[in-house]
């Protein structure tokens, strides 16, 4: 196999997102922790699916870029805070996909239980159709200093692959970026089952 650099890594990450319809207008973020205190993402306002490698760029864990005069994703605080929380997470990606945005809404706090679908068993952990996964949904806000702490607060119950923002789109992450893809995919097909099953028993 090729070896393949973080930078390139994002890119064809990005790309591949996109394709599936789940980066629309630039939206959407892709990070990859490369040490410990040191994040690769994606900067504010690319389009996802033609990244170069300068709409790629360090920060650190505060957000601060480090390699670059370009500002990062809007969202870079959601990723570090990702990262904070779990030292074992080594990617984190992002989506607004038409079914997680529009099942996000009403804007509520709240939360989808998932049980009964094999593709649960993508999850990290999972093993079985039968498991109960939660996936949290928190309304969406402009201010990312009160959702990291919402999000930090709920990080400190039941574990989960990943969340939505109402309206908004989906997170998820891994130990690394084939980790982390595998699990917003699951999430997203997921998303679509549920939208499909209240159009057919609504
Ligand atoms: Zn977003």
């Amino acid at each position: 196999m090729s070896p393949r650099t973080p930078v390139d890594t994002i890119i064809a990450a990005a790309r591949w997102l996109d394709a599936r319809g789940w980066m629309p207008a630039t939206a959407g973020n892709c990070s990859l922790r490369i040490d410990p205190r040191t994040i690769l993402i994606t900067v504010s306002g690319a389009a996802k699916g033609a990244l170069t490698r300068q709409d790629v760029m360090q920060i650190d864990d505060t957000c601060k870029p480090l390699d670059s005069d370009r500002a990062p994703s809007a969202e870079a605080a959601l990723h570090a805070s990702l990262y904070r929380l779990d030292p074992r997470i080594g990617a984190v990606v992002h989506t607004h996909s038409v079914p997680a945005t529009v099942l996000g809404l009403p804007a509520a706090a709240n939360s989808w239980n998932w049980t009964g679908y094999e593709i649960l068993k993508a999850f990290p952990g999972v093993r079985t159709h039968e498991a109960h996964v939660e996936i949290p949904v928190f309304a969406n806000r402009q201010d990312m200093t009160a959702l990291v702490n919402e999000i930090e607060a709920r990080w400190k119950g039941p574990p989960f692959p990943g969340y939505v923002l109402g309206g908004h789109g989906s997170y998820a992450w891994g130990v690394d970026m084939d980790e982390a893809i595998r699990a917003i995919e699951a999430l997203e097909f997921l998303a679509a089952c549920e939208l499909e099953r209240r159009r057919i028993h609504p």
